[in-house]
């Protein structure tokens, strides 16, 4: 089973329940489970128009290679209406793999780490929230970039149950969306 780092953001709609809605779509696939949820971050636009962002990051193990799951991300991104009417567009939703396993490469299709991780605060924030040491070849230990990133607009939104297992709470939960803020 590969490790990976999925980021979920948009900023067009109702994009806490669009995130919530889309974590539970992922968490039904039967070639991954998700192992952690971040709280929900609100940010400002960085290089781009609109309103402010809500973004999260979610942790999953899965039998799915990367490309596998970059399919997976992209058919979940158009179940919530996802248009590319120019670049940097408001979005309903956008999912990033952020990391998978020890996987490095650059093609047209996917890079592999996400080379913006650490540039971005409404990345770093989220993901070392669910796993504050984590530590990638590439960039050495994330958390060294915290204070690049403290200049950029980001609150952290209250959430109930900040590290959570999604089939868990569907299975307990009538109906089921309500206990993933
Ligand atoms: P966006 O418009 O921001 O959703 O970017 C989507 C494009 O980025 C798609 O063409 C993907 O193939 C490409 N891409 C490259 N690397 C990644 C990655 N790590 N995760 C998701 N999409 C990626």
């Amino acid at each position: 089973m590969a490790r990976a780092f999925i980021g979920f953001g948009g900023n067009l709609g109702d994009t806490r329940q669009i995130i919530t809605d889309a974590i539970v779509c992922l968490a039904l696939r039967n070639e991954l489970h998700i192992v952690s949820k971040s709280c929900y971050y609100q940010s400002a636009p960085v290089d781009a128009l609109g309103n402010d962002y809500i973004n999260a990051v979610v942790e999953i193990e899965t039998e799915l290679e990367p490309y596998g799951l970059l399919y997976v991300c992209q058919a979940i991104e158009q179940q919530f209406g996802r248009e590319r009417p120019y670049e940097n567009a408001p979005r309903t939703l956008d999912l990033d793999i952020l990391i998978f396993d020890g996987c490095a490469q650059n093609d047209t299709e996917l890079t592999l780490p996400h080379p913006r991780i650490t540039e971005r605060s409404f990345v770093l924030l989220p993901l070392l929230e669910i796993c504050p040491e984590l530590f990638l070849p590439e960039f050495g230990i994330l958390k060294a970039f915290l204070p690049q990133v403290a200049h950029q607009r980001i609150n952290k939104l209250a959430c109930r149950n900040c590290t959570c297992d999604a089939k868990t709470l569907i299975k307990s939960s009538e109906p089921p969306y309500k206990t993933l803020n």
